[in-house]
């Protein structure tokens, strides 16, 4: 597999004064093996992609949408034909199980699949009708330019791909950094891309840190457009880089969401909602539903539930058969969850089940359920990203709008009842992005992604991703003697 830079149309190793000498240490989570020595880039590297992209960009608009179309459709099929393959590099690299990796490929094909439908198909130019009819007008969709992609590593394609394919399909060019932690994804989409025959320097990829090349990406002077995912903390600073050189910004940052189970609600399903919400991904994820609010009447049968199941998860090798957690994705991640354990038995809080690592290779650790956590706990108002899951009770629907909104995120939410009307009440009131009501965590690629308060500022995925990578003209002139 390949392990360099793609800049320019071109595999190659890393510029400048250190070229080529450092490399990048990546790790199967699961057995702590090595996995690959990668090019470890830096700001001259950035710099050449940056070039080769503002040279590429004017042609790759200009190409038209039919063409760009095209090109993502071949993008799409490369994905699909692969899709085994990528499936098990991403199990590989970011420990998640093969189910979870297999969904996260079908959802990279049918993000590029579907904004090659889109730019067909939306206008690229609508007329203005103005109240003095002694002038025309027109509104053009124009693309950013130069734009810099840098994703995290918890879904490694799909991050990316919610980025790639709106920001292609609106005629930019790109820049794309993957994460330290998980850049064998994105090399092998990188290779894919370059087999679907895009024009030298449309597509640019850079491995290497947040500092080392994240920071020179946000500060170089030809990237029009940032997009990223990550933490908050990280995302503030490329805000505050970003405004120096007044650049367009779209984040999407951390979570702490909340599911809401009443009384009524199947009990079955919603603990499924549930298991899922805190543990997929070994909770490694920024919609994570990590804390779970329970209607009184049900809250111990219901806690029995929880805790039976997730005694019960398969944990284990993230390739075999019936795996339902695989490990963390990195020590660091590993590390981060034990520390908030501590944090918890500083707080006294009561632990139901879990708390512990699992083995001594591998970054493995238990499905960890708290109950009763006070609002105050950090453990209640902190992303953890990891398999931790907070409960509380509440009485009414009033006090558990109220609990789910008490977060200075607000990514998504979910809520389990069999009132209609009551699931309508309370998906209205609650301040995320996304409300699923009785269902898993689907997310389809024709609608909104993002969420409210210090979750995100702005929207992937739907138009609103495409919008997100292109910029407005306004044409106006005196209207022509006919
Ligand atoms: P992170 O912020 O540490 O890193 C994200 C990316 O930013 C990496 O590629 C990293 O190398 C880069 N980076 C780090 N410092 C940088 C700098 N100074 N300048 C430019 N780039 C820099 O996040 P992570 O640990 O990789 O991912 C976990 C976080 O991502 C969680 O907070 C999670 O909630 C969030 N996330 C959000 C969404 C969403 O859609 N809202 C989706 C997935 C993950």
């Amino acid at each position: 597999m390949r392990t360099q830079h793609y800049i320019a149309g071109a595999w190659c190793d890393s510029r400048g004064a250190e070229a080529g000498t450092q490399r990048l240490a990546v790790f199967n989570p699961a057995d702590e093996s090595l996995l690959a020595e990668v090019a470890l880039g830096a700001a001259a590297d950035v710099a050449a992609a940056c070039e080769a992209a503002a040279a590429a960009q004017p042609g790759w608009f200009d190409a038209g949408p039919a063409v760009r179309a095209a090109a993502l459709r071949r993008i799409a099929n490369g994905v699909q034909n692969r899709a085994a393959e990528l499936a098990r590099l991403q199990s590989l690299n970011n420990g998640k199980p093969l189910a979870e990796a297999q969904l996260d490929v079908a959802d990279v094909v049918s993000c590029f699949a579907y904004y090659a439908e889109l730019i067909e198909a939306a206008p690229a130019e609508v007329d203005v009708p103005l109240p003095d009819p002694a002038f025309v007008a027109r509104v053009r969709r124009e693309p950013c330019g130069v734009v810099g992609l840098i994703v995290p590593w918890n879904f490694p394609m799909v991050t990316t791909a919610w980025k790639l394919a709106p920001a292609l399909a609106a005629g930019n060019a790109v820049l794309l950094k993957p994460s330290e932690v998980t850049p064998l994804p994105e090399l092998a989409l990188a290779q894919i891309v370059h087999e679907a025959g895009l024009p030298a320097g449309v597509f640019n990829l850079v491995i290497g840190t947040g500092a080392g090349v994240g920071a020179a990406l946000v500060a170089h002077p030809l990237v029009r457009k940032l997009s990223f995912t990550g933490s908050n903390a990280v995302g503030t600073r490329i805000a505050q880089s970003a405004a120096e050189q007044v650049k367009g910004l779209s984040l999407e940052l951390g979570g702490k969401s909340a599911i809401v189970v009443f009384d009524d609600a199947d009990l079955d399903a919603a603990c499924e909602l549930a298991m899922a919400g805190a543990f997929m991904n070994a909770g490694q994820m920024c919609s994570a539903t990590s804390r779970v609010l329970v209607h009184r009447p049900i809250a111990q049968a219901f806690t029995e539930r929880l805790v039976a199941q997730a005694t019960a998860l398969r944990l284990g090798d993230p390739l075999a058969e019936g795996t339902q957690m695989g490990p963390l994705a990195s020590r660091a991640q590993l590390e981060r969850v034990q520390a908030y354990v501590r944090i918890a038995a500083e707080e006294n809080l009561a632990r139901l089940c879990g708390g512990e690592r699992i083995g001594t290779r591998g970054h493995f650790f238990q499905p960890t359920i708290y109950a009763d956590v006070p609002g105050s706990s950090r453990l209640w108002r902190e992303e953890i990203f990891g398999p931790v899951m907070c409960l509380r009770t509440f009485t009414d629907e009033a006090e558990a709008i109220a609990l789910a909104n008490d977060s200075d995120y607000g990514l998504v939410s979910t809520v389990a009842t069999a009132d209609p009307g009551r699931a309508t009440r309370v998906a209205n009131a609650i301040a995320a992005g996304l409300v699923w009501v009785n269902m898993p965590q689907l997310i389809f690629p024709q609608t909104a992604w993002g969420g409210m308060k210090r979750s995100s500022m702005g929207r992937e995925l739907g138009p609103w991703g495409l919008a997100a990578f292109q910029q407005l003209k306004h044409v106006v002139q005196p209207r022509a003697a006919s």
